[in-house]
């Protein structure tokens, strides 16, 4: 591992300030922002041109939830946005009701003859976009509570303080990320965690990042989800349904015609239940950022923001070191222990994120402040969760990490980790 270098040699460019600078990372200026973004996408690299990078993040903080003035009313507004939301979702399984009971009634009817196929063809129709409940993730790897009674202990721990119970499954995946969803009629929690995430985590932070999955129980996020989730899902299916053919034949433009106003419709559904959700949804996720706080302490929780800034990098690391790891693993002469080996990607990975210098997270904070987040994004920026957490009264821990629990956590995990790993060699990574 090479050390951190600060290339005293190299004065910024436009401010003269000296740059901060390592081999491994961007070189730019903590002083003017001078390359700060060098891979700005189109819209913004116009905006980090001169000091009108500090002006558009103060644009971002101004149309954000995240402070904490005029929050009365900004609640009220996404509370009534929630319950239009809550009105649309239910107009959505209207229509399927009104599908199912007219399908009913053109049998019942008959037409002479003409009922029964017109009946069967609106009951498909009603069938297709009947509410569907999530169900859980196909790609990863179960954990059961037998096989894992320690990682589930301390998930149940973590719900206590989320107010909340534990989860029924965990899965393991290979996605920089974690969530929470409800799966099927009896309403099973499944918690996904993303190994590339888990593995760059401190012990502390990972107790922060269950307690932000937790807490999106903790706060009914989840439930509310049902209504609105089935109302996506059936959408979704109409969406495919009244897709138009292409290349289509005389008949089938005609078809295609027909559809038009019914597919703009769905479309515009669509539009309409995510800007209503919006909000409501950056608000969930600063209340699931208190209980990450609450189980995890303030300050475990602020690095876990840090870290999820790292997704970039980590993507590259992982691929990288998955292509070294296949060739030397297809060596001649090696022994078949290739699962033993694999696991150490994830060795590698967390080594080194633990190098990345201070003002590598410091660029990709301001980073995160000057790419104006898009208006359909659910998340708020990781940038502004960071800066709630600072503004309160930092907390302590409610549960705390030790050694003994993360060794046996991880033993627990090893199955997994070896078989992803494995997997991410031989197939390489996509993230
Ligand atoms: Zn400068
Ligand atoms: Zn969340």
């Amino acid at each position: 591992m090479s050390a951190v270098v600060t290339d005293v040699s190299r004065p910024c460019p436009r401010c003269g300030a000296t740059l901060w600078s390592d081999p491994r990372f961007t070189s730019w200026c903590g002083e003017c922002d001078w390359n700060v973004d060098p891979l700005a996408p189109e819209e913004t690299s116009g905006r980090t041109a001169g000091h009108a990078l500090t002006a558009g993040a103060r644009r971002g903080d101004d149309s954000s939830p995240g402070p904490r003035h005029d929050e009365g009313s900004a609640h009220t507004l996404s509370r009534l946005s929630l319950i239009t939301a809550y009105a649309v979702a239910m107009a959505v399984h209207g229509v399927t009701v009104v599908l199912a009971a007219s399908a009913v009634w053109c049998v019942v009817r008959g037409w002479g003859g003409l009922g029964a196929p017109l009946g069967v063809v609106l009951m498909f129709l009603a069938w297709t976009v009947r509410p569907r409940l999530g169900r859980p993730p196909r790609d990863g790897q179960v954990i059961v509570r037998d096989g894992a009674p320690v990682l589930y202990g301390l998930v149940d721990e973590v719900a206590e303080v989320a107010g909340t119970r534990g989860v029924d499954v965990i899965v393991v995946d290979t996605d920089f990320n974690a969530g929470v969803q409800t799966c099927g009629v009896r309403g099973r929690r499944v918690l996904t965690l993303g190994l590339p995430l888990w593995e760059v985590l401190g012990p502390q932070e990972r107790i922060a990042l269950l307690g932000h999955e937790l807490g999106h129980y903790g706060n009914g996020d989840t439930r509310r989800g049902i209504l609105l989730g089935t109302a996506l899902r059936s959408l979704h299916h109409w969406r495919y349904f009244l897709a138009p053919t292409p290349d289509p034949a005389p008949v089938e433009m005609l078809v295609n015609l027909l559809y038009l106003g019914p597919r703009v419709l769905v479309r515009g559904v669509l539009l309409l239940l995510d800007r209503l959700t919006a909000n409501a949804g950056r608000h969930a996720e600063y209340e699931a950022d208190v209980f990450a706080s609450r189980a995890g302490s303030t300050e475990a929780a602020v690095r876990l923001m840090d870290r999820i800034l790292l997704d970039e990098p980590v993507s590259t690391i992982v691929r990288r070191e998955a292509q070294r790891l296949e060739r030397e693993l297809r060596r001649p002469g090696r022994k078949k222990e290739t699962g033993q080996d694999a696991s150490r990607l994830w060795e590698i990975l967390a080594d080194e994120v633990r190098a990345v210098p201070e003002h590598e997270y410091e660029r990709r904070r301001r980073v995160s402040a000057a790419r104006k987040h898009r208006a359909d994004d659910s998340h708020p920026p990781t940038h502004l969760r960071r800066r709630r957490l600072l503004s309160g009264d930092p907390l302590t821990a409610a549960v705390v990490a030790d050694d003994a629990r993360e060794e046996r956590v991880s033993r627990e995990l090893a199955d997994a980790r070896r078989l992803l790993a494995a997997e991410i060699i031989r197939d390489g990574y996509a993230d």
